[in-house]
């Protein structure tokens, strides 16, 4: 096995198995682990109390039961996956678990957290061009700061939140690197490997992360670059998963150079910028800076335009655009899109993300379609 394989199959490994990943890191540190529901919390100041955070992504094919006594049957996709996981004690070896509130479901599902583990719930400002909304947030962030401290029973010190600061602006520019390397070399990065590296920084500690894929990505260069005769497309979306889906991306030779997914791409963005006002302060002001994301107000809708600029810039073939079965902030933003990839004449399809499925036959046709029109 070379070592790029190698890489790539440790980290498939922490991807497919978050339970084992927060098992041993127990283990290792005699430490816990923290969830993080999606899409953005201040993930530094677990790091920075020694706690291992973990992504709550859902799961797939897991039939809905129990979930539907506490959500509407509209719910989500997502959100039924996790409630029917906090239902079944899935999150209960967790410490805490962190979220904010960006829609009504995510609302609905604070306020209904059927897990034994403490919920620290927190709001994001929406109108975000405001200094009051800096102001804002570091109030929320001391909230949850605390909640930590008292939950966890350790201070987070300044000091520490500025090492987990460095290391998770590190870890994203890294990761922004490996986008592009991915972009250059589908061969080797295919849409399985690609989503695996993305998805098990959701459960690792960031710095080892960081390591194995600057290893990744120093192999992977160290090779010439080859002509692919496949197609390109840029994803948006929530998330796009699970690998029978992103198979079907690899059977038809459909390379992924770019993505906005919440799940990928959205995550490592924006950084926390050096500056004035304390370490809470610099994090608060990195949601202002956030752009493209359906969960992130943005009364300019810049997602289209960005989307068509990482099209035209990777060269891509066309956009496809993973909906999440139910996301009303995903739906609200699409018809704009559509409008401008139309009138822009990029190609583009949608496809319906929905985690309780497990056969995929209907999209694998409905993409095979879209790549003899391509
Ligand atoms: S943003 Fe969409 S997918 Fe995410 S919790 Fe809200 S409705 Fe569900």
């Amino acid at each position: 096995m070379s070592r790029v394989e190698a890489i790539l199959s440790q980290l498939k490994d922490v991807a497919a198995n978050p339970k084992k990943a927060m098992d041993d890191y127990k283990a290792e540190t005699g430490k816990g682990a923290v969830g993080i529901m999606p899409y953005y919390s201040p993930e530094e100041m677990v790091h920075a109390a020694g706690y291992l955070p973990m992504g709550l992504w859902g799961a797939q094919g897991k039939a809905i039961s129990k979930a539907r006594t506490y959500l509407p049957a509209f719910a989500c996709s997502i959100m039924q996956q996790v409630m029917e996981l906090q239902c079944e004690g899935a999150y209960d070896d967790l410490s805490a678990v962190i979220f904010s509130v960006p829609c009504d479901t995510l609302k609905c599902l604070s306020q209904k957290w059927k897990g034994t583990s403490p919920v620290i719930v927190f709001t994001h400002p929406q109108n975000r061009g405001l200094e009051a909304a800096n102001q804002f947030l570091v109030t929320e962030y001391e909230l949850v700061k605390k909640q930590l401290e008292a939950t966890l029973d350790v201070k987070i010190s300044n000091a520490a939140l500025e090492n987990s600061i460095a290391i998770y602006n590190e870890n994203r520019a890294v990761m922004r690197e490996f986008v592009q390397v991915a972009a250059d070399y589908p061969q080797v990065i295919d849409a399985v490997s690609r989503h695996a590296v993305f998805k098990a920084r959701q459960f690792m500690l960031k710095e080892k992360h960081t390591e194995l894929v600057k290893e990744l990505i120093a192999e992977i260069k160290a090779t010439p670059v080859q002509p692919w005769d496949g197609k390109k497309v840029v994803v948006t979306g929530i998330l796009l998963e699970p690998n029978e889906l992103l198979d079907i991306f690899n059977e038809f030779k459909i390379a992924i150079v770019d993505d906005d997914l919440a799940q990928e791409s959205r995550q490592i963005r924006v950084d926390v910028l050096d500056g004035e006002g304390g370490p809470l302060y610099r994090m608060a002001k990195s949601w202002q800076q956030m752009y493209g994301c359906s969960l992130a107000t943005d009364t300019k809708k810049i997602r289209g335009k960005m989307l068509i600029n990482k099209t035209i810039q990777t060269g891509a073939d066309a956009i496809v655009v993973a909906m999440m079965k139910f996301c009303d902030p995903e739906e609200w933003d699409y018809p704009v899109m559509y409008r401008e990839f139309e009138e822009k004449g990029i190609k583009s399809l949608m496809i319906e993300v929905d985690q309780e499925v497990t056969s995929f036959e209907q999209i694998k046709t409905r993409l095979q379609s879209f790549v003899e029109m391509l």
